[in-house]
């Protein structure tokens, strides 16, 4: 693990994209038309395509984020601030974090995440968030 703040990686929406694609992929992805498991990336897209019908799967569709316009970044930033602060976490200080100027909808973002972890194995998501992202990771020189 390198040196320095680990939020400031999570904050890079590239990257977050990036590991939030391979953590859907690590639970598998279900078409919701078919049923069907197996998906291609198509990257223009951003999104997963069935092999057998080609219906497409948005990365937030299924998810907790499903629904949520918010940044992906966002997703990895709330469970860093849940998982370090814990009760003493503010929605003040997410939107600090994210310089979102909006309340409500962070508000509301957080309660879902809230709710994520609460029914997921914390130390699971942890495991998967620190070798997600060791793997995006440029190396250093
Ligand atoms: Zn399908």
């Amino acid at each position: 693990m390198r040196n320095g703040n680990l939020i400031d990686f999570y904050k890079n929406e590239q990257l977050a994209t990036t590991a939030f694609k391979e953590l859907r992929l690590r639970k598998g992805i279900t078409c919701k038309k078919c049923g069907s498991t197996q998906h291609y990336w198509l990257a223009p897209k951003q999104q997963f395509q069935c092999k057998q019908c080609r219906f497409r799967t948005t990365l937030q569709s299924g998810t907790v984020l499903e629904g949520s316009k918010l940044p992906i970044s966002y997703f990895f930033i709330a469970v860093y601030l849940i998982m370090k602060k814990g009760n003493a976490f503010t929605i003040q200080e997410f939107q600090d974090e994210t310089g979102h100027k909006y309340y409500e909808p962070l508000y509301d973002f957080v309660r879902k995440i809230k709710a994520y972890l609460h029914e997921n194995d914390q130390n699971r998501i942890l495991i998967d968030f620190v070798e997600i992202l060791n793997q995006q990771l440029p190396v250093e020189n």
